[in-house]
């Protein structure tokens, strides 16, 4: 990778004034501190060896061996002894290091007044000329009272320093001297890393055009100047997770060959105050200094969230004054200066309205999630790179991936082979795709769960029923195939080819509640009891009903009315857009919706009973069917014309 960190930019070029110094080189506080103690225990070693009160008044002071005694700090009494009974067998054991000078021998006291008696007590046979000379004197250890005093310090000062190293590392600047500068990654026009190129980003061939545009700015800015035109300030980037935000600038990038900075949203924001704020002015001095450029600014929700929320409690100072900084800067350069801020976010509804506003971000590009002649083109680019067996049919693949977004896509390309490379395959072939598929919508197969016989009969009727139901109604997916393995947190799964629709009829939405209901009803018609197995559909299920009913004007009794809010206002001012009475209103013509729908499903199975049977009893036996084994016990599916309309249960 060519990129790289701007400071270090900086000083490659020579300009590194703010370049801080190395703040922390462990050797050079290390070895000062090692010499120091080093010196302090060889000069003040303590070679006195202790002795008792009893020890010293028997062998010492009785036989006269004394020459003086010395009271340190009245509490350490040190014994001199005569140098000419030192060479005594019983002071052998003062230490060979001791200079003959002494003190050869210590004891400790509790008082001063308890010594002196005991001294008075021991010497009072001998004449007061020979009474040994007791001298008093405080001396103060500077190496101890240098640690109490400076220890905490050290060890505060250490920590600190530590704790400041870290974040600036983590929030990817190098020390706490660079804290307010941008943590912005830098990619030269005349980079040689291998960069993306626009034929790299398959479909998207709307947003790939208006960036091209974006290029062309870069390149040749007269074109739209000598005209009066002014040249975007700013280009935003929305859609779902995944689908080629990144990778699109990257491409631009790739394409202008121009100066890139590039950055996380998140990364402005740091716990100390006004460092946000520093960093995007940062980030824009240097971005200027380099114009014509582009600055990336990716997830840019992290900073751009709108302020004055109304949930006061999770509001955020330091991150309101980055994002005025930022607007602030946006503001201050000229559309024609050059840079072009390109910003990237999952959440165009939370961003702040001033951010958006034209003069700012003037374009607004939206990404989809791919439809299937782009989720072909997708694969092709991923396929590129692999081995694959020579009958691999795309079409089919894309076919398979609905909902799919191109991260998602490249990631079933990936496990695709990891799948076949696991099997020692030559090449990678149609199988491993759908394994791959199943694995990331399902969820890893867990063969080896242990399940009771009673459980996977429930679970082989639960699924029986979803199949059987989806089999008999006409706006249904195509059933690929359901299986009793065990997946993810699932006991069991359906695999349904859906058709792409932009919009969904009242009776394509009904028909998707009856599916989801299939297994609830399946249980209750053969057990005479429900289990807790049908939670996901019943999550499903009611908030279809709830969509249906308060949003998309699906209910006669509401009527053409919808409480959706797409500005995402509601949510902040935390209430509801209705009043209790239509709040009830909602509730009651939900529950009555999903009872009608749970009484249709009962009544098709009902219908179909025995067909049920039979799929379960074939479920238990293979764990797996496909279309074919579901024909042979459903018959075949009727063709969409053919359907009859069910009639509507009267409740
Ligand atoms: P997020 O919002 O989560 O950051 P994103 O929209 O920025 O996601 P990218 O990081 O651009 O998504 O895409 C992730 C990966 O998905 C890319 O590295 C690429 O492999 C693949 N991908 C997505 N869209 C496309 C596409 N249109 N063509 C080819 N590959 C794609």
């Amino acid at each position: 990778m060519d990129e790289q960190n701007i400071d270090d930019l900086k000083k490659e070029q020579g300009k590194g004034t703010n370049t801080p110094p190395k703040p922390f080189n462990t050797w050079a506080y290390l070895i000062p501190l090692i010499l120091f103690m080093g010196l302090y225990f060889f000069t003040n070693r303590d070679y006195a060896v202790e002795v008792t009160w009893n020890k010293f008044k028997r062998e010492m002071l009785t036989s006269g061996d004394v020459d003086r005694l010395t009271v340190v700090n009245k509490e350490r009494v040190e014994v001199f002894l005569k140098e000419n009974k030192l060479s005594q067998e019983k002071y052998k054991d003062v230490n060979e290091f001791s200079n003959t000078s002494g003190p050869h021998y210590f004891f400790l006291i509790g008082s001063i007044e308890s010594f002196e008696s005991k001294m008075e007590e021991a010497q009072q046979d001998l004449p007061a000329s020979e009474y040994i000379e007791v001298k008093y004197v405080s001396r103060t250890d500077w190496f101890d009272n240098i640690l109490t005093v400076i220890f905490p310090f050290a060890l505060i000062f250490l920590f600190w320093f530590l704790l400041i190293g870290r974040m600036g590392k983590g929030a990817g600047g190098k020390s706490m001297f660079n804290f307010g500068k941008t943590t912005a990654r830098y990619r030269d026009a005349n980079s040689q890393q291998q960069q993306v190129s626009f034929d790299d980003v398959a479909g998207l061939d709307e947003a790939k055009a208006e960036v091209k545009e974006i290029v062309d700015f870069l390149k040749n800015p007269e074109r739209y100047t000598h005209l009066g035109a002014k040249i975007p300030k700013g280009v935003i980037l929305v859609g779902p997770p995944g689908t080629g935000k990144t990778l699109l600038v990257k491409a631009v990038a790739g394409e202008s060959k121009v100066p890139f900075f590039s950055i996380s949203g998140s990364e402005f924001v740091e716990m100390f105050v006004g460092v946000g704020a520093s960093r995007v002015r940062d980030l824009f001095n240097k971005a200027k200094a380099k114009a014509p450029c582009i600055v990336f600014i990716d997830e840019i929700d992290a900073i751009g969230r709108s302020r004055g929320n109304a949930k006061a409690f999770q509001s955020n100072d330091e991150r309101e004054n980055t994002l005025n900084q930022l607007l602030t800067e946006m503001d201050g350069f000229s559309s024609n200066s050059g840079v072009i801020v390109i910003a990237a976010t999952n959440r165009a509804d939370m961003l702040d309205r001033a951010l958006i506003r034209p003069g700012r971000f003037d374009r607004h590009i939206y990404l989809e999630l791919p439809n299937r002649t782009e989720r072909r083109a997708i694969f092709n680019v991923h396929l590129k790179p692999l081995k694959l067996s020579s009958d691999l049919d795309v079409d089919f693949l894309a076919a398979q991936t609905p909902g799919f977004s191109g991260a998602d896509i490249a990631n079933v390309c990936n496990e695709a082979a990891l799948i076949a490379a696991r099997n020692n395959k030559e090449s990678i072939d149609k199988e491993d795709f759908v394994s791959a598929m199943d694995r990331i919508i399902g969820g890893l197969e867990k063969k080896s769960k242990v399940i009771s016989p009673k459980e996977r009969k429930i679970v082989a009727h639960h699924e029986g029923g979803h199949a059987v139901v989806s089999w008999m109604l006409k706006n249904a997916d195509p059933l690929v195939k359901v299986s009793i393995i065990p997946r993810g947190k699932s006991l069991g799964a359906a695999w349904y080819l859906p058709e792409e629709h932009q919009i969904y009829t009242k009776s394509q939405f009904e028909d998707q509640m009856c599916i989801a209901l299939g297994g609830r009803a399946a249980e209750e018609l053969i057990f005479n009891e429900v289990s807790s197995g049908a939670l996901d559909d019943l999550e499903k299920v009611t908030k279809l009903a709830h969509t249906l009913v308060a949003y998309y004007g699906l209910n006669e009794v509401i009527g053409n009315l919808s409480y959706f809010d797409s500005t995402g206002e509601n949510d902040r001012f935390l209430g509801k857009p209705y009043s209790e009475d239509t709040a009830q209103l909602i509730d009651r013509e939900v529950r009555k919706l999903i009872e009608k729908m749970y009484s249709r499903t009962l009544e098709i199975l009902q219908k179909n009973e025995g067909k049920l049977i039979a799929l379960a009893k074939e479920l238990l036996r293979k764990e797996t069917l496909y279309k074919n084994d579901l024909e042979q016990i459903l018959g075949k599916r009727k063709k969409k014309e053919n359907f009859e309309t069910v009639p509507e249960p009267k409740i």
